[in-house]
C-alpha cells in the first residue's frame, strides 16, 4: 500500500477502506509517513469529506493508537462529558458532582485552556493544593470512594490525535466535521466510559459558528459513539455570549460554588440542569422529566455542593475557598468598565471577550505561559439588559492597570449597545440523539 495512492483516492472523492485508514494512522504515529503527505491527505479530507463508515473507522484507529483506559474495575455506570470549548464554561465542575451525588460515576479527564477558551484543569488548579495530575490507581480509587474525579489528560492516550491536531492547527484543516468528530470521539472512547454526553457549543465564541453546522457535528459524533456501543447524546448550547457572569479561573470557581448553592446565574443554572439531567438519563436514572427534577433536588438539598467538596478534598485541594470565595488570593487591581452609551446591551463577540480575559492574565498566549488565577472578568450586565452611559458593565481583575486598559479596548470592541432590544436567543438550541434532532 502507498500513501500516494491513498491521497489521490481521497483527492478524487473516493471513500477510503478500513485498511487504508489503518495504514495511514499507524504509519503516521510510527513516524513512517511524513507530515507533508499527511497534510495533503488532511486537505483532501477537508474538501471531500468522509462517509459515516470512514469517520467511524478513523475514530477507532485513532482511539487504539495508544493506551486506553479500562474502567471495568469500577462498579456502576460511568458517564463522561465533553464540551467543544467556550468562554466562561465551568459546567463540568457543576454537573459532575450533581450526578455523582446520585450514584453515577464520573472518571473524567479534562483539558487546559486553548486560545480564547478556558479549560477545566486550569480552573481546578486555582484551588490551593488541588492536584490534577494523579496516577491511574489513585484516580480510580477516588472514583470508587467519592464517585467522581476530574484530572488532566495523562499517559499516552490517543497519540494519533496529538500529532494530527498539531498538524491541522498549522495547515488550516481544523474546521472539518469528520476531523473534529474523530478527534473528540477518539479521546472519549479511549477514556473508557459507558456513556458520553457532548456539549456542542455554537456561536461567536465556538468552533462552530452556526446552529446547522453544530447539529451536523453533533450528529457525526453521536453516530460514532452509538456505532461503537457507547450511548451518546449531544446538546447544542449557545456560545454567542459568555456562559454565566465569570470568566477567569478563581472567579469561575466562585461561580461554580454559588451555582451549586442555588444562587448561580440563570443561563448557567439552566444549562447545567439540562446537561446533568441528560447524564442521569444516559445512566438510566429515569425519564428526562424525572432526571431534571433529580438534578434540581441535589442543588436544593446541598448534596451536590457537598460532593464537590469531597472531590476537592480527595485531590488535595483546600475546601475553605469553596465555603468562602473571599479566601481566594485576590487580584492586585480591580477596574470598572463603563458603558460608552445608553441603550440595550445588544451583542457580545464572545471570542473577543475570551481574548480580553487572556490579556488580563486569565489564560495563556503561548503554551508555556503561566496563568494568573485571580485575573478575569465579572460581567455586571448581560445581553438584553438596559444600561445608562457610564454605568459599570463589567469588572476586570488583573495584576496591572496597563493590562486592564489593553483588555478594555478589546472588550469595548466586542460589545455593542443599541437603542433596540435584541431578539430572544435560547441557551439551548437542540438535542441530538440516535433517534434524531429535537430543536
Ligand atoms: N476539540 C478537539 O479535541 N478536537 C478538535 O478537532 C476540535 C476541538
Amino acid at each position: 500500500m502507498r500513501m500516494y495512492d491513498i491521497i489521490a483516492k481521497k483527492r478524487d472523492g473516493g471513500a477510503l477502506s478500513d485498511e487504508e485508514i489503518r495504514f495511514f494512522i499507524n504509519g503516521y504515529v510510527k513516524g513512517q509517513i511524513p507530515d507533508y503527505q499527511v497534510s495533503a491527505l488532511l486537505m483532501a479530507i477537508y474538501f471531500r469529506g468522509m462517509t459515516d463508515r470512514e469517520t467511524a473507522s478513523l475514530t477507532m484507529c485513532m482511539a487504539n493508537s495508544g493506551e486506553t483506559v479500562d474502567l471495568s474495575s469500577i462498579d456502576g455506570i460511568k458517564v463522561d462529558k465533553h464540551s467543544t470549548g467556550g468562554v466562561g464554561d465551568k459546567t463540568t465542575l457543576i454537573i459532575s458532582p450533581i450526578v455523582a451525588s446520585l450514584g453515577v460515576r464520573v472518571a473524567k479527564m479534562s483539558g487546559r485552556g486553548l486560545g480564547h477558551t478556558g479549560g477545566t484543569v486550569d480552573k481546578m488548579e486555582a484551588i490551593p493544593g488541588m492536584q490534577t495530575s494523579i496516577d491511574r490507581e489513585k484516580f480510580f480509587d477516588i472514583v470508587r470512594k467519592v464517585g467522581v474525579s476530574v484530572i488532566g489528560q495523562s499517559g499516552n492516550l490517543v497519540p494519533a490525535d496529538k500529532k494530527l491536531y498539531a498538524l491541522r492547527d498549522v495547515t488550516a484543516t481544523i474546521e472539518s466535521i469528520p476531523l473534529i468528530a474523530s478527534s473528540i470521539m477518539s479521546k472519549k472512547i479511549a477514556a473508557g466510559s459507558d456513556c458520553i454526553l457532548l456539549d456542542v457549543k455554537t456561536g461567536s465564541g465556538a468552533f462552530m459558528k452556526t446552529v446547522d453546522d453544530s447539529i451536523r457535528l453533533a450528529q457525526a459524533m453521536v453516530a460514532i459513539g452509538e456505532h461503537v456501543g457507547r450511548k451518546t447524546i449531544a446538546l447544542i448550547t449557545d456560545m454567542d455570549r459568555p456562559l454565566g457572569n465569570a470568566i477567569g479561573n478563581s472567579l469561575e470557581i466562585r461561580e461554580v460554588c454559588e451555582t451549586l448553592k442555588g444562587h448561580g446565574p440563570g443561563d448557567l443554572t439552566q444549562i447545567c440542569l439540562e446537561l446533568a439531567a441528560n447524564m442521569l438519563f444516559l445512566a438510566g436514572k429515569g425519564s428526562m422529566e424525572e432526571c431534571k427534577k433529580l438534578a434540581g433536588r441535589q442543588i436544593d438539598n446541598g448534596e451536590a455542593f457537598a460532593k464537590l467538596k469531597e472531590m476537592v478534598a480527595a485531590q488535595g485541594g483546600d475546601t475553605a475557598v469553596l465555603d468562602d470565595g473571599a479566601k481566594f488570593e485576590q487580584a492586585k487591581v480591580k477596574y470598572d468598565v463603563p458603558a460608552l452609551s445608553e441603550g440595550y446591551l445588544y451583542s457580545m463577540n464572545t471570542e473577543q471577550c475570551g481574548i480580553a480575559s487572556v490579556e488580563l492574565g486569565a489564560g495563556r498566549e503561548k503554551k508555556e505561559d503561566s496563568i494568573d488565577f485571580s485575573a478575569g472578568i465579572l460581567l455586571r450586565k448581560k445581553i438584553g439588559d438596559y444600561v445608562k452611559k457610564g454605568e459599570v458593565i463589567a469588572e476586570f481583575y488583573s495584576s496591572s492597570p496597563d493590562k486592564c486598559r489593553e483588555a478594555e479596548k478589546l472588550f469595548e470592541s466586542a460589545v455593542s449597545i443599541r437603542p433596540e432590544k435584541p431578539a430572544f436567543v435560547p441557551v439551548i438550541h437542540g438535542r441530538v440523539t440516535v433517534d434524531g434532532v429535537e430543536k
